[in-house]
């Protein structure tokens, strides 16, 4: 059954504070809470608590006085109502019996490697113990745990430790205080063998914050890049938005089986071991960027999250888009801000434009939802993201900082809503933002399409654009016009950009700029024209620069106009872009001979462009491996109807092989300057080195069948390499070609590594995403191999997720994959929920396919729909059927 945002309604009584006693057990777990409520309305309303079926009701008192079944109370597999609580203060006390062991789902209180350990966002706490789970019922907690001593030595939870002892028959308790209210969704408990990094943190204010991060002992030497990048997202939070910690001590926990990356928790973050646990050799620097990021983004989640928190689960993207772009502000000020920016874009095209193009397309702010679960979305997180982001673009750094100031002014402490940031923004900039609510309640992305013509007479430069509005499935009302905001520069022919003066709005105002090279313009029509005026000469175009708004641009630009961008863009977002647009247009080229039959040729002046950009030293190195990239297959497949993904598999190789024979040289010159010995840093100048280094490698692989003397250099490099960074990138290219070389290496791989699940998730990873045909006997295998493990969800996602990455394997135009992934789901189905309904997602993208293949894996979606999957796998089936 779905609910809607529209049905919202206060929940009738408030907490005062809740006090819990976990007796941790092998067989049971008890749970003991006592909650001290009153009803807000000073009259007795029926209370409902939910609650879930693996939970055994033990008592249920009011007052000390048990309640009665069927009398006082009424109880169903998901909820518990008390008929008539009294209509003043109360105390509810209840007591569960739960079985961590035998949790698989890792929602709510499980074990991981043998150590007790909690998710509870969004609805695991009432796995726990019944209770009103929603994030606007707010209090404070008090956690009593009780356990083995030996088994369980660190006992942990929210807040302040405020009492320790032994207790008798081997058992030790600890007492935790958390003294800020807060949701049941940021609770949290640890409970088990583990050695901790300890550090401090000094805040800007004076207080002395202990750090520490919890491993296994025998990851203990993997967690320094986490401490060090914890400090740095403490220093920057306070410089940036001048936000401070708040307690004393600063908890973050590693669990090996984790559904998601990681989770706030009020003062005790757990983490998916892969988030936190790097060494040189056993971590790639993308490994060491993310870490940095997700433990920014755990961190940053402690505003924007738990000080000032959801109403309910339609609002998940207030916390979560802000706290993404807060994340991505960091990376970008740690690291390459344009490189940053393109990542993040290269996510948000490949991945949420196909979301919000398929069945599961929803707004920012859904307006329904069977299970909260399936909307922890690229939309909600990365869209809303680029929503935050746009605010900023509008409001400028300093008009946003007043918005994010007013809204800790008036909101701390509060579950709110989107709308009330909105409010917050506006107002502490006195101004309105009309239509921009939109993109919080309109899903689908919007195409913006742009023509532009010079009149040389006037010397004025006009824009004309509209925006076209998707239809998804989700809509009940037209479409309104969304205000975009259009970032513009306009590029001189001597490669400069010219200094904008004024420009005319279709709708009659006119606004004189002062004298910059960029402007927002901001679109608030279906279609609208702008006319810059004083344009002394024809310029080239550098429209929605930095990616000023997550929407498709149509402007047709020739490929002399986006070679020029190529070399003279000042907008280094832009200047990558122009070579995506190249590339993308060629591939499409080449598409249509390669389906017409004709033989593919490759044009020698766009490889003689990218030369130039590779070549380019004025260039960071980082920075021209990314403008070697060639879109994604995916990203690819979202531009045309009814895509054939093997085809443009085949097209785009084609291109990479071209670009690597006529690059050759320039690549091996690359190689071997970047090709520095040395121990390992994670830095800026390390990273980027390495970057250059390996995307050579990786070009000069795809000649290595017909090169003898490169593939003796793959093999060197894999010997040779001294971290993880560069043994996967030579590994990677070694195994784009089917033989022995690629047997030895991986076999020798596999040797070096068993023993750590970490780096065997790049083992499975690597194999399941192989496009070498015939790999689903591969997979057979892996399913059955000693590193796979199906309750291990970092397991799945390498292996399961990895395979469908693959265009050639996973779309085999004889549905064999499809159906592979079937079965995985409906196994999974049964272990746990939150990731099976994850496993489904690549079929819910089946219309963008060529008819065969819709058919295919239309089948398979009827074929998990006949097993009566549960609710979280029903509702992006049924979604998409
Ligand atoms: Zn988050």
């Amino acid at each position: 059954a779905a609910i809607y945002l529209k049905d919202y309604q206060e929940y009738p009584y408030s907490i005062a504070d809740l006090t819990m006693t976990f007796d941790l057990g092998e067989e049971k777990t008890t749970v003991h809470s006592v909650c001290r409520m009153s009803s807000k309305s000073g009259s007795s309303v029926p209370m409902m608590l939910n609650g879930d079926a693996s939970l055994e009701l033990k008592g249920l008192y009011v007052d000390g006085k048990p309640l009665v079944e069927g009398v006082d109370y009424d109880l169903s597999e998901k909820e518990l109502l008390i008929k008539s609580p009294p209509s003043g203060d109360f105390v509810l006390g209840c007591i569960t019996d739960i079985e961590p062991q035998n949790n698989t789902s890792l929602n709510g209180l499980y074990k991981s490697d043998g150590n007790f350990c909690s998710q509870c966002e969004a609805e695991g706490f009432r796995c726990i113990t019944y209770y009103p789970d929603r994030p606007d019922v707010m209090t404070k907690f008090t956690v009593k745990i009780v356990g083995d001593k030996e088994k369980y030595p660190v006992l942990l939870s929210n807040g302040n430790l405020v009492a320790e002892g032994d207790l008798e028959g081997g058992k030790h308790y600890a007492v935790w205080v958390d003294p800020w209210k807060k949701p049941a969704y940021l609770f949290a408990l640890v409970a088990g063998q583990y050695v901790a990094l300890e550090d401090k943190f000094t805040t800007k204010s004076g207080r002395v914050v202990d750090l520490r991060i919890y491993t296994a002992a025998h990851n203990s030497h993997k967690t320094q890049h986490a401490m060090d990048s914890l400090k740095h997202a403490m220093k920057w939070d306070e410089d940036r938005f001048r936000l401070e910690y708040d307690l004393d001590l600063f908890n973050i926990v590693a669990a090996d089986d984790f559904n998601m990356g990681a989770m706030e928790n009020k003062s005790l973050n757990v983490f998916n071991s892969r988030l936190v646990l790097a060494s040189p050799e056993t971590a790639t620097d993308f490994d060491y960027n993310r870490i940095e990021g997700v433990i920014g983004h755990e961190y940053f989640h402690n505003w924007t999250g738990n000080r000032v928190t959801c109403r309910d689960w339609f609002q998940l993207s207030l916390k979560e888009g802000l706290t993404v772009f807060r994340d991505q502000e960091f990376s970008s000020f740690m690291n390459s801000a344009p490189v940053k920016r393109i990542d993040d874009v290269m996510i948000v095209r490949s991945r949420q434009f196909a979301e919000d193009a398929g069945p599961m397309a929803h707004p920012v702010r859904p307006a329904s939802y069977m299970k909260i679960d399936n909307f922890y979305t690229l939309t909600v997180y990365d869209k809303g993201a680029e929503v935050i982001r746009m605010y900023h673009t509008l409001l400028g750094e300093e008009g946003f900082q007043k918005g994010i100031d007013l809204y800790f002014e008036r909101h701390d402490g509060q579950a709110v809503t989107t709308d009330d940031f909105y409010k917050a923004m506006e107002d502490a900039n006195n101004t309105s933002l009309g239509s921009f609510k939109l993109w919080y309640s309109q899903a689908g992305t919007p195409t913006l399409k742009v023509t532009t013509e010079y009149n040389e007479g006037d010397k004025t430069f006009t824009l004309n654009c509209s925006q076209e509005l998707p239809v998804t499935p989700d809509m009940t009302q037209e479409k309104k016009p969304q205000l975009i905001p259009i970032k513009i520069g306009l590029v001189s022919p001597d490669g400069k950009d010219l200094v904008l003066t004024s420009v005319q709005d279709s709708t009659g105002s006119e606004t004189s700029i002062g004298n910059a090279t960029t402007y927002v313009l901001k679109m608030t029509e279906m279609s609208q024209s702008f006319t810059f005026k004083n344009v002394p000469v024809k310029p080239t175009p550098s429209v929605l620069r930095n990616f000023s708004a997550p929407v498709k641009l149509e402007m047709e630009q020739s490929s002399e106009e986006l070679k020029f961008l190529l070399s003279n863009d000042s907008d280094e977002f832009n200047k990558w872009e122009a070579g995506q647009r190249l590339i993308t247009n060629l591939i499409f080229d080449l598409l249509k001979s390669h389906q017409s039959g004709q033989e593919l040729q490759m044009d020698n002046s766009v490889t003689e462009a990218f030369g130039q950009v590779l070549t380019d030293d004025s260039l960071d190195k980082e920075f021209r491996a990314y403008a070697m990239e060639l879109p994604s297959t995916e990203e690819l497949a979202d531009k045309i109807p009814k895509a054939n993904p093997v085809d443009i598999h085949k097209v785009r190789n084609f291109v990479l092989k071209s670009l690597a024979a006529g690059l050759k040289d320039k690549f091996l010159q690359i190689y071997n300057a970047n090709n520095v010995k040395g121990a390992y840093k994670p830095d800026r100048e390390g990273k980027s080195r390495r970057s250059i280094r390996n995307c050579a490698l990786s070009y000069l692989g795809k000649l290595a069948d017909s090169d003898a003397e490169i593939k003796a250099l793959l093999n060197t490099s894999f010997k040779e390499a001294s971290n993880m960074t560069d043994q996967m990138a030579a590994l990677g290219a070694i195994c784009g070609n089917a033989g022995e070389d690629r047997e030895n290496a991986l076999k020798s791989f596999y040797t070096q590594w068993s023993n750590e699940p970490l780096v065997m998730l790049k083992w499975l990873g690597l194999q399941a995403g192989s496009n070498i045909e015939g790999n689903l006997k591969v997979m057979k295998e892996l399913l059955e191999h000693p590193a796979f493990d199906i309750k291990n969800p970092n397991k799945v996602y390498s292996l399961v997720g990895g395979f469908t990455r693959s265009a050639v394997n996973f779309h085999a135009a004889d549905g064999s994959g499809y159906e592979f992934l079937a079965d995985l789901v409906i196994k999974l189905d049964k272990l746990n929920p939150q990731v099976a309904a994850r496993m489904v997602g690549p079929f819910t993208k089946y219309k963008k396919y060529d008819d065969a293949r819709q058919a295919l894996m239309k089948a398979q979606l009827e074929r998990i729909l006949a097993t009566k999957p549960c609710e979280n796998v029903y509702e992006i089936v049924f979604k998409s059927l």
